[in-house]
């Protein structure tokens, strides 16, 4: 959209760019198409557009994705947007916050790609809701405050680098890709704008540690730029000589010259000294635990080992377990990325197998605390002989019913979120890969054992 179309349509709409919505247009279409290319678009993508205004980018992105979202808070612009792609089916416009989105709509579209010339009121909310964990988006470009994106995209040691750089940077890489003048934009805004593009971190890149601890240490460690970290982490109590030691760093050193793994590493020493124990204990050694194998009327004829039990395809008994909400929305966990079977697939709230000696429910029972740190009454729901599709497993169901919080390890589990159940049937209508077949089973056992609301 250029200058005297953008100007003529505000024109039409009687109506001006509102300064509280961080409302300035861009009219420069071959800036415009620049920015839409950083994204990448291929036809099979979801588009979700940010605040799209009057569609400058939107009239780019719409051509190049299968179907888009358009977030936009100012009504008159929604009503016109609607009718300016009303010929597109695959563009919904919802006159919205964007900050209300439901982001987790998005997973049934796969790794959906967001893209936000961002109100600068509100654009480190947009982002931070948009790269929350776990999250559905695949790339991101965002147009933000010059400022605002140097910080996001910082070095050590530098002025921009801070909090921001180090939460959002653990999980997503970020580029500084373009300054723009606020000349392509109207009205101009008196500071610079940059481009950035985020992608996300592949787990392997850094070594794990708890994010929460994480945010909290860079928190407190940038409270105040120019103190020794030493003293901004005093309340921890920590063995500072030792720290430094196991980080690579002088004991004075400031919380701006660590680097982002430094600050990992930083994280995972204080996890070790609160809970040793917990720090150090391995993921359990599944190699050598025990199951009884059983027959194809489920009766027990002898017990193997995990791996003999796996590599014959020996019939032998699991768990799942589905944890509901009071709500009604059901708790999925994201399986390690880490794990032989299933890595990075959306499972049961927890799952396992029956180990020997053991029944179903003491097994149920177990595996909810030892993957959610919870328990609750459990209600046997169904069972499936075992097949190929359950990886010759006799699999029991259980629900049960708990808000969380949850914890969980994380050699098992990357992330976990509860879903609305019909969001849940999308999901899986639309994108079965994305699930473990043990778990498609049991979802399948436990919508048909309920009535239709
Ligand atoms: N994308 C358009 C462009 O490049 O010309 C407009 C960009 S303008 C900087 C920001 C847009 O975000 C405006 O259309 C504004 O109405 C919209 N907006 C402001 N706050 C919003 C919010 N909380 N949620 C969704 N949209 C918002």
């Amino acid at each position: 959209m250029n200058r005297d179309t953008l100007q003529t349509t505000l024109a039409q709409l009687q109506t001006r760019p509102t300064k509280s919505l961080g409302q300035n247009f861009l009219h420069d279409e071959t800036v415009a198409a620049w920015i839409v290319n950083q994204l990448d678009l291929r036809p099979e993508d979801h588009l979700v557009e940010v605040g799209p205004g009057l569609g400058a980018l939107t009239e780019f992105a719409v051509e190049q994705c299968r179907s888009a979202t358009l977030i936009e808070k100012d009504g008159r612009l929604a009503e016109f947007l609607t009718e300016r792609f009303a010929e597109k089916s695959q563009v919904e416009v919802l006159h919205q916050d964007a900050l209300e989105f439901d982001l987790r709509k998005l997973f049934p579209h796969g790794p959906t790609k967001v893209l936000g010339n961002l109100p600068y009121y509100v654009s480190s909310q947009v982002l931070f809701a948009f790269t929350a964990d776990p999250s559905p988006v695949g790339r991101l470009v965002f147009t933000l405050q010059k400022e605002m994106a140097e910080r996001l995209s910082a070095e050590p040691s530098t002025k921009a680098y801070g909090a921001i750089t180090l939460i959002v940077g653990r999980r997503w890489r970020v580029r500084y890709v373009r300054t723009l003048p606020g000349s392509v934009f109207l009205p101009a805004p008196n500071v610079e704008s940059g481009v950035i593009v985020l992608t996300p971190r592949d787990p392997s890149e850094l070594p794990d540690c708890d994010g929460r601890l994480f945010n909290r240490l860079v928190k407190e460690g940038f409270a105040q730029r120019r103190k020794m970290l030493r003293n901004m982490l005093a309340s921890h109590e920590l063995d500072w000589p030792a720290l430094c030691a196991a980080i690579g760093a002088e004991e004075t050193v400031r919380g701006e010259a660590l680097s982002l793994r430094q600050w990992v590493e930083l994280t995972r020493f204080v996890e070790a000294a609160k809970d040793p124990a917990a720090f150090h204990a391995k993921a359990q050694d599944v190699h050598g635990e025990i199951f009884d194998v059983v027959d194809d009327e489920n009766r027990v004829i002898s017990q193997e080992t995990r791996s003999k039990v796996h590599t014959q395809k020996l019939k032998h008994r699991a768990v799942h377990i589905l944890v509901f909400n009071t709500k009604g929305d059901l708790f999925l966990q994201k399986r390690s990325r880490y794990k032989d079977a299933n890595p990075g697939r959306w499972d049961s709230s927890a799952a396992g197998h029956v180990e020997a000696g053991y029944d179903y429910p003491e097994t149920a029972a177990r595996e909810l605390q030892e993957e959610l740190g919870v328990s609750a009454p459990l209600e046997l729901i169904g069972s499936h002989p075992a097949s190929r599709e359950t990886g010759w497993e006799f699999v029991q169901i259980f629900r049960a019913e708990h808000n969380g919080p949850f914890t969980w390890p994380r050699a098992e589990i990357e992330s976990g979120l509860f879903f609305p159940v019909e969001l849940l049937d999308r999901w899986t209508a639309a994108r079965p890969h994305d699930f473990s077949n043990s778990f498609l089973a049991s979802f399948r056992l436990w919508r048909e054992s309920r009535p239709n609301p």
